[in-house]
Formats: structure tokens, sequence, C-alpha cells
């Protein structure tokens, strides 16, 4: 087979599993007009991989039994292509069954003699039927449906895509939760940074795949969101402060992640994020996609600056403070609360319901012993996340953090614990201002004026009261919590190290 496809820069499908193939080809043998025979035998043998077992076979000839090392198509994509590999007919021997040859994993493209129009790129061509099994986008069409519209009577592609689809495994990122769930992060832009990124970041990292996977996170578990925070903090962390990566994958991730800082506009990045259950074959759970990364940087980036004055590694900081939402229940370690945070972050919505469920379920019910309050430079990542992205007048997030740690450390000294219960449980604005009430006659409290102005559409100083309200739960709990764990002259202290 002798014929060609053409690789360029310019190919773009859109679709991000078939354009990062294309640009895995495009890493691998460069533009230009390529034999599909040799692309397709380079990408068997780069998903056959030896398993690192033996096993043996009849050799006909020799009449006699041979070792040989065992090979499989590579983990992940084994739970993809489920083809067998072929093994010739089989020979008993001593009451055994053993092939006649080592397996042979292959796949062929079949091209159709007629021609018709890919359903990926649109163009007029020999077309192939891709199987189910070739491509993780169509293992499960219906939760693919926004992508993949004609997926469910099956796909027929062109030779590039059908090749770029194979090379798709080649170029994803991936992670598993012990065997139990997989997840696979794709990114796609323009082909051209696509491809940058293929050659200075994936492909590097895909060579210090381990068992795990090949995507660096900061801290993982089994949902979706936490995982993709996970994996973008790595790859914030390698812009400017660590050295995993290459200059060339620095300067990558600079250009796609900062491009403010540039004169050029780099084209913007989206993210997949995609989870699955692994089974028999892989059940795809949920689909992402995060397109808001440079914004998303720029955050990380201030929260660098803002931690740098009480942190030697900020990094790790914003690491340990993202990473703290998880709690230890029997063997396992419940990570919801870490994957809600996520979530509101990486959409740019609200984590402060989230933080406070948290803090009054998880972190208030442990034993008094072991009660810690929140890591070191939650609340000024929070604070400044209120006002950058919830845009929160400064002097309202102020007023509420003062009194919420006065709040705090009186409630200690009086021991009235219920009354955080109470403010934390308020359903509307009459019980929150019932609470306020206690406050004031129990604890004999002066709450701050601009608390008790509520507005039209019940807004406190201009802020829903909900929000409010769980605010001053979080930062009274908070004081709490750093009180009974170090004592008075450090509860109003937020700048001192908590772990
Ligand atoms: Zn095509």
């Amino acid at each position: 087979m002798n014929e060609q496809i053409e690789l360029t820069h310019n190919t773009q499908t859109g679709n991000f599993w078939i354009d990062t193939g294309l640009a895995v080809l495009l890493c691998e043998f460069g533009e230009g007009k390529h034999c599909i025979e040799s692309i397709r035998s380079w990408l068997v043998s780069c998903l056959v991989q030896p398993t690192g077992n033996k096993g043996y076979y009849y050799d006909v000839q020799k009449d006699k039994l041979q070792e040989y090392e065992k090979k499989n198509w590579v983990y992940p994509a084994n739970l993809f292509i489920k083809v067998a590999g072929a093994s010739g007919t089989k020979k008993k021997v001593d009451g055994k069954e053993y092939p006649t040859q080592p397996p042979v994993f292959d796949l062929n493209l079949e091209m159709s003699q007629k021609k018709g129009i890919c359903d990926v790129c649109g163009q007029t061509s020999a077309l192939t039927d891709a199987k189910m099994w070739q491509f993780p986008f169509v293992v499960e069409p219906s939760k693919f449906g926004n992508f993949y519209s004609s997926a469910k009577r099956g796909l027929r592609l062109c030779a590039r895509c059908a090749l770029a689809g194979l090379a798709g495994y080649l170029g994803w990122l991936w992670k598993t939760q012990g065997r139990d769930v997989l997840h696979f992060f794709l990114f796609h832009a323009e082909l051209r940074s696509l491809t940058e990124l293929q050659r200075a970041v994936v492909q590097p990292l895909n060579m210090q795949r381990s068992q795990g996977g090949n995507a660096p996170v900061a801290f993982f578990g089994p949902f979706l969101h936490e995982a993709t925070l996970g994996l973008l903090l790595w790859l914030f962390a390698e812009v400017k402060q660590r050295d995993s990566l290459s200059e060339e994958g620095k300067r990558t991730l600079q250009n796609l992640f900062g491009a403010q800082e540039l004169k050029h506009t780099a084209s913007p990045l989206t993210l997949y994020a995609v989870t699955g259950q692994i089974g028999q074959a892989v059940k795809i759970n949920s689909v992402v996609e995060i397109s808001k990364l440079m914004s998303l940087y720029r955050l990380y980036d201030k929260w660098i600056t803002i931690l740098r004055n009480g942190s030697p590694n900020p990094h790790e900081q914003i690491v340990t403070v993202f990473r703290q939402f998880e709690a230890r229940q029997g063997n396992k370690l419940e990570t919801v609360w870490r994957d809600r945070v996520a979530r509101a972050i990486l959409e740019f919505t609200d984590p402060v319901p989230s933080i406070e469920s948290f803090l009054y379920d998880v972190r208030a019910r442990q034993k008094p012993a072991e009660r810690r309050a929140l890591a070191y430079g939650t609340e000024d990542i929070l604070n400044h996340y209120l006002q950058e992205v919830l845009n929160m007048p400064e002097e309202v997030q102020k007023t509420l953090a003062g009194f919420g740690r006065s709040l705090g450390v009186m409630v200690h000294e009086r021991k009235e614990m219920g009354l955080l219960y109470a403010l934390r449980n308020s359903k509307n604005p009459e019980q929150f201002y019932r609470v306020l009430n206690d406050i004031q006659f129990r604890l004999g409290m002066t709450v701050p004026e601009p608390l008790l102005r509520i507005g039209t559409g019940e807004r406190i100083a201009d802020v829903p009261w909900v929000r409010v309200k769980t605010l001053l739960s979080i930062y009274a709990m908070n004081a709490y919590l750093r009180k009974e764990t170090r004592g008075e002259e450090s509860a109003n202290d937020t700048t001192t190290m908590e772990e």
C-alpha cells in the first residue's frame, strides 16, 4: 500500500481527540506527504508493548514449545482497543493448548474503494469504518453527543483522521485512581500550538509514565474536577517556579497560560477532562471542558504573590489549601468537598458553601484533640477570590472577616458553639437576624452596622444575604478552631503556618 496522506498545521478538525492525534503525528513525521502504511506500523509499534510476562507457543517446524515475550496493547489504550493478537492455529501438547506463533497484535484500516465524505474533517476520500474500540470518544456515544452527533451510526473516517484517532492514545495525559477510575486529559487549541504542546510537554511526560499514569498532578482523587485542578496546579507551577520540564516546555506553557504578558496573542487553550469507570470497557462518567485557563493562571499567579509574604513555598501552600478538603472515613479517603471546591474554582463560581460544609461537617466534628482550623493561606486565597471573581466589595469582606474572627474567639471563650451552628443553619434572612440578635444579647457583641442593613433582593451591603451568612460562619468557625488548637494569642493571626 503506497497511498499517502498529507499532514499540515492547517488540517485542524475541531475534534479534540483527532486534533491531539494529528499533533502527535506532526511531532513524529512533520509536515508533508507520508506513506499511510509507515504511519500505521509506527503507531502499532508504539501501542503494542511487552507486558513483562513470558508465554509459550508451539513451533511447528521445530516440533517443540518455544518461549516468547508476551505483548499487548499498552495500558490504558488496551481498555479501548479490544483487538486480540492473532496466534495462528492451536496445537495440543500434553493435554494443553498452545498457539502456533506468538500472538501478533495489529490494526488494519481497510479503506473503501468508493470515496465518501469523512465524518470528522469533511474531506472526500476513501473511508474506513471506525470501530467502537478505536476511539475513546465514541465508547459511549450518547455521552459525547455534544462533540459527536453522528457517532451513533458509527463513524466513517478518511485515512488521516483514522490514523490520528489511533495517535490520540499517544497524546493524552491520563491518571488512574487505583484500578477503578481513569481520568484522561486532552488539550485543544490551534493545531500549531497543540503540536508544540505535544512536543515540549506531553511527549516528555509520556517518557516518564508510571503505572498510575503520565499526568503529573499536585493531588488527585476519584472525581473529575479535583483531578483536573491537581493537574493544572502542577502545570502552572512549571511556568515559572519549577524545573521538571525543559526550557522549551516552560516557554510553551508560558505562551499558552500567560499570554497576556506577550505581545502576540496565543490561541486560547481548552482542556477536556474525561473520567471513566474501569470495567470490561471504560464507562465514561463525565466530561468537562475548561476554557478559562489563562484567567485561572492569572488567579494562581496572584495567589503566589499574596502567599509569598508568609510562606517560603507559596506554590506548595496553594496545593495544601486545596488538598485539605478531604476526610478519612474508615478506610476511605473522602474527597467530595475537594471536588466541589475545585469545580467552583474551575468554573469561576462560588466555593463558599462547600468550604462551609467542610468546616462544619468535617473539621468541627472531629474529636477536639484532632480538630484543626483551615490551612494557612485558605482565607487569603478565599478573600482574593471573593473580590476578584465574585465581585465582593473589599470593605464588606473585611468587615465580615473581622467580625467573624472576634465572634469565633468569643464563642470559644463562652463555650457557645451552638451559636455557630445556629448561624450556619440559618435558612432565611429572618433566622439570620435572629441569630445575630442572640449574639448581641448573649455574647455582648456589637454587630457591625453594615450587616444590619438589608436591601432589595435580600442583599446585605449589596451581597446576597446567604453569602454574608456563609462567610461569617466560615470566619467564625475557623477562628474558633484556631483558638482551640493554639490558644488565645494567635487566634486572630492568619499569617502563622497552620501545619
Ligand atoms: Zn478525515
